[in-house]
């Protein structure tokens, strides 16, 4: 009797754990990069998501893929390098879905200036560059400008946190934005010494059940070539995975 017992709590065991196998096997990996509204460098690009495996796409044929209904089990997180302005109601809908997935999302550079009219983008992102000026309390800002072609040290705020884990302060050649705004809920990662641009160029936070990340550096080859700001997107896909 006491055999056939133990028999059973065997069997269970070892079903338990290749469910339990299958499970950690069948978490997504892919990551889909979202591009639109600008042109770039795509060798130069691409080149720093070697060996991840991602599929690319641009808005708004990015809007559909996000409502597939295999979209969360396809993919673990959502890179956007985009600057996209026009986005319908079923495709906010559709955008919002995969915050309530708890997808996770990097955005780079330029994807703080998409969806200008849809208040809720500021929210999701953690800040935003503004085309037209904007009040913060009672102070007027903006609008946001930009400038090109800045030589100067991206400086690590915040150690402990996954995104910056092995990443120390360093020089970078890109562009910077000026009078951008960054809600106070975020956690601020990286800040910069050129005090022209904003006092926080990298965060984290977390919206709806997504985790988020922003990093502001990523204007062309310069950035994309830095092996700083390639472990830092690195770490940040790494880190907003599921
Ligand atoms: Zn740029």
């Amino acid at each position: 009797m006491k055999t056939i017992v133990l028999f059973r709590y065997m069997i269970i065991l070892l079903v338990a754990s290749f469910a339990a196998l299958f499970e950690l096997y069948a978490q997504p990996q892919r990551v889909l990069i979202v591009t639109g509204g600008k042109d770039f460098d795509k060798q130069a690009f691409y080149e720093m998501f070697s060996g991840i495996e991602h599929d690319t796409i641009s808005k708004p044929a990015a809007f559909d893929r996000f409502a597939d209904a295999g979209f969360n089990s396809r993919y673990a997180a959502v890179v956007f390098f985009d600057t996209y302005q026009p986005i319908s109601q079923p495709e906010k809908e559709a955008f919002l879905g995969l915050f309530n997935a708890g997808v996770g999302c990097v955005f780079l550079h330029h994807a703080l200036v998409s969806h200008q009219e849809w208040d809720e983008y500021e929210k999701i992102v953690g800040g935003k560059y503004h085309h037209k000026p904007y009040m913060h309390g009672e102070k007027k800002y903006g609008p946001s400008t930009y400038k090109h072609d800045q030589d100067f040290t991206v400086k690590i705020l915040n150690r402990n946190h996954p995104v910056t884990r092995g990443v120390q302060d360093f020089s970078i050649h890109d562009e910077t934005y000026l009078n951008f705004s960054v809600r106070s809920e975020v956690t601020p990662l990286l800040t910069s010494d050129n005090c022209e641009g904003g006092e926080y160029i990298g965060w984290a936070h977390k919206f709806v059940n997504s985790k988020i990340v922003y990093l502001q550096p990523g204007h062309d080859r310069f950035a994309f070539e830095n092996p700083s700001y390639r472990l830092l997107v690195r770490n940040a896909i790494d880190w907003v995975s599921r």
